[in-house]
């Protein structure tokens, strides 16, 4: 086939909007290989599950089972994955064992690490039977779902060097110190919901929540939401924190724009539009307390009655009953 040269970014498109699943078509960059340059990759590394001693743990799929992190493989070609993905694993690993300091000079690694577990998740469920026992229910997620997230693996490319995000970041990262324990397995967490696309990881002494599509709007918010937090966390911290930004997510009314431009033999440019553009609409809705509520209930498995007085009054561990920062110690 030939192409002009100029076509990259339709070509990167159709290959992702016509991507096919199966043992032979890598789950990252939706190549179709011959059996012999495929490989099965852990969507939770290796040396995560070593350090946090947690390949035997469950983690919830989307119909309410469980899986253990050992089975949590996806078919990933060789380069993906002895290329690009390695580089990023290296730079995570740094960031996990450096804390936050680190995190600056590698957010687009955590963004495209967090990304690649996010959406092989979602890509595993694939093969996965909806009941085990009743094989006719199909799969988890079937391939429109999966087509629903077309722009962000597109954007996942980015670990491939096929397009350049230039001078943005598509997302919001926050980064936040934790207290560990003795017990491995007790200093790593992690959640993410489909529906905001939002993904948080705890491990170790830094915890890292990432708004995968918001085009960097919660990060005006960050600074507020440091300062309430001048303590490491505990880990029920982390997880009220997670939902109030689950939360802010959901309120977000308005989508950011981005263009993508293409030089002949240059590697595609994308940029992004300012995000309050010309509309006059508020970026978020209003926040109420009873939908935050149900988020803090479900992130944190604490009944909803037991966290929310109508109409306004909701358990915090941030701050005491004098509004000041409140500092839990995380023991075995
Ligand atoms: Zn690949």
């Amino acid at each position: 086939m030939q192409y002009s040269q100029c076509d990259r970014i339709e070509r990167l498109r159709e290959r992702i909007e016509n991507r096919k699943i199966g043992d032979d078509v890598c789950f990252f960059c939706a190549n179709h290989y011959e059996k012999s340059s495929m490989s099965m990759e852990h969507v939770f590394p290796r040396w995560l599950l070593e350090k946090f001693n947690i390949w035997d743990d469950k983690i919830f799929l989307l119909n309410k089972t469980t899986i253990s992190y050992r089975q949590l493989l996806v078919p990933c070609c060789v380069q993906c994955n002895n290329k690009h993905l390695s580089k990023i694993e290296r730079d995570v690993k740094f960031v996990s064992e450096n804390g936050v300091k680190a995190v600056a000079d590698f957010k687009l690694s955590l963004f495209l690490w967090l990304s690649k577990i996010w959406y092989g998740m979602l890509y595993k469920e694939l093969f996965l039977p909806y009941d085990r026992s009743i094989h006719e229910f199909g799969n988890i997620l079937d391939g429109e779902i999966i087509n629903q997230y077309c722009d962000h693996l597109e954007l996942m490319q980015a670990a491939r060097d096929e397009i350049i995000l230039k001078d943005f970041d598509p997302f919001s990262i926050f980064a936040f110190e934790c207290q560990t324990v003795d017990t491995p397995s007790l200093n790593y967490d992690y959640l993410d919901d489909a529906i905001t696309m939002v993904s948080a990881m705890r491990m170790g002494k830094v915890g890292i929540i990432i708004v995968f599509q918001d085009g960097g709007a919660q990060r005006g918010f960050a600074d507020a939401l440091y300062k309430e937090v001048p303590y490491p966390l505990h880990p029920f911290q982390f997880r009220e924190i997670c939902s109030k930004i689950i939360y802010k997510e959901s309120l977000r009314d308005r989508t950011p724009k981005r263009m993508a431009i293409e030089a002949p033999g240059q590697i595609p440019q994308y940029y992004q539009l300012p995000l309050l553009g010309l509309s006059l609409k508020p970026y978020y809705r209003t926040w109420e307390m009873e939908p935050y509520a149900k988020y803090l209930s479900a992130y944190t498995g604490i009944d909803i009655k037991d966290i929310y007085k109508p109409p306004d009054k909701i358990r915090t561990w941030l701050v005491d009953g004098n509004n000041q920062p409140l500092y839990i110690p995380f023991t075995n």
